[in-house]
């Protein structure tokens, strides 16, 4: 191995760590803490990657910074943009690996066509290990988490291209790309913080939702962090049977065990949930699964969306027929069940998650 490779691996990526690790580790070069706050609104509020541009640090620190940390950025590999203005982009890691990773801009638009709502869908991890049947990045495997660093990034590239494009920022941040977010719980937590930090990217925690194939552990764990984010439940079928049939994840934590955990949850947050509900052609959109459904909404105060699938290729299960929709609309609104219907976006583009990454070659990891 030479020195250069050496040196480099000893330098602390900065967006690596927190903000109580950031301002130990410059702390340890003598500076005082103001200077953190400094390097942290550098690095998140104004998304520069070099020392050079962090003008208000002394010459002497700019010198030094470089030889003992760095700051690693995500760059765009490829991106595919919708008839329908949705935006997917396939980054790359900074990573020996040549790791890529999927994020998308949902834009919503006025009647007059400016930008209304201009949502980020972002990744948590290079692949994902729980194999949800309907899902392309659960065919990938799983990789590696990614750093909480690496998850603002994604965010903060977009909203540049979305002040650019549409002349203001981003407004929602879901984590509902490849991997399971809480899964990667320590990161995934720690850039919704960074986010939602009026030094970072300064949104509001009501608008940024996380979303879990229901890991109870780690939903209960939320709840008791008080982050002020939004929590989804990817749910997908509303019995046993039928939900360990597409997500084997519920055949260790049931639903009964997710009913308990989102108990716990709205018990010390306050917050209503939301179910996502893929609508699968005659496997999950019948009157009984409408009927079970209604008694998981209940649970706790909640509403639910119901998503039009995009298909995936490999995967049998197809969209739902628009009259079978309604039919399945109309039982849980006859029930006071607060539902929406989310046609997919992008439907022309390679807009399932882990689709672009799969096409670009990334297959199956451990
Ligand atoms: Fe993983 Fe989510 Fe896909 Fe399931 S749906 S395989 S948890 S990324």
């Amino acid at each position: 191995m030479n020195s250069e490779a050496t040196t480099t691996e000893k330098k602390r990526d900065l967006k690596s760590l927190t903000k109580q690790e950031l301002t130990t580790f410059l702390e340890g070069l003598g500076l005082a803490s103001y200077r953190s706050d400094q390097v942290f609104q550098w690095l998140y509020q104004k998304g520069v990657s070099s020392f050079d541009e962090m003008t208000n640090l002394s010459k002497d620190l700019r010198a030094k910074l470089p030889e003992l940390a760095e700051v690693r950025r995500l760059t765009i590999f490829n991106q595919q943009e919708s008839k329908d203005g949705t935006i997917k982009f396939l980054f790359q890691l900074d990573d020996p690996n040549d790791y890529k990773v999927e994020a998308v801009l949902i834009p919503d638009f006025y009647p007059d066509g400016a930008a209304n709502r201009l949502t980020v869908c972002v990744s948590s991890q290079v692949g994902c290990m729980f194999g949800c049947s309907f899902c392309a990045t659960g065919k990938m495997g799983y990789f590696r988490n990614l750093t909480h660093g690496e998850i603002v990034d994604q965010v903060q590239i977009i909203n540049e291209i979305a002040e650019e494009r549409y002349g203001k920022k981003i407004t929602n941040v879901v984590y509902m790309g490849m991997g399971e977010p809480l899964h990667n719980y320590k990161a995934v937590v720690e850039s919704a913080r960074i986010l939602s930090d009026p030094m970072g990217i300064d949104l509001s925690p009501r608008r940024i939702t996380v979303s879990t194939v229901g890991l109870t552990k780690q939903i209960k764990q939320l709840a008791d962090e008080e982050t002020g984010v939004n929590l989804a439940i990817s749910l997908h079928a509303a019995d046993d049977e039928k939900r360990n049939k597409i997500m084997p994840i519920n055949e260790s934590l049931n639903l009964e065990k997710l009913e308990e955990a989102v108990t716990y949850y709205f018990q010390k947050t306050e917050k209503p949930l939301t179910y996502e509900y893929l609508l699968f052609d005659e496997f999950n959109d019948t009157r009984r699964d409408a009927l079970n459904l209604v008694k998981i909404a209940r649970w706790v105060p909640s509403k639910v969306n119901i998503i039009m699938y995009n298909s995936v290729a490999g995967v049998t299960l197809k969209r739902a027929r628009e009259e079978r929709l309604n039919q399945f609309m109309k039982v849980l609104a006859d029930k006071d069940v607060t539902a929406t219907v989310r046609r997919s976006r992008g439907d022309d583009i390679d807009a399932g998650c882990g689709q672009l990454a799969i096409r670009e070659g990334q297959k199956k990891g451990k």
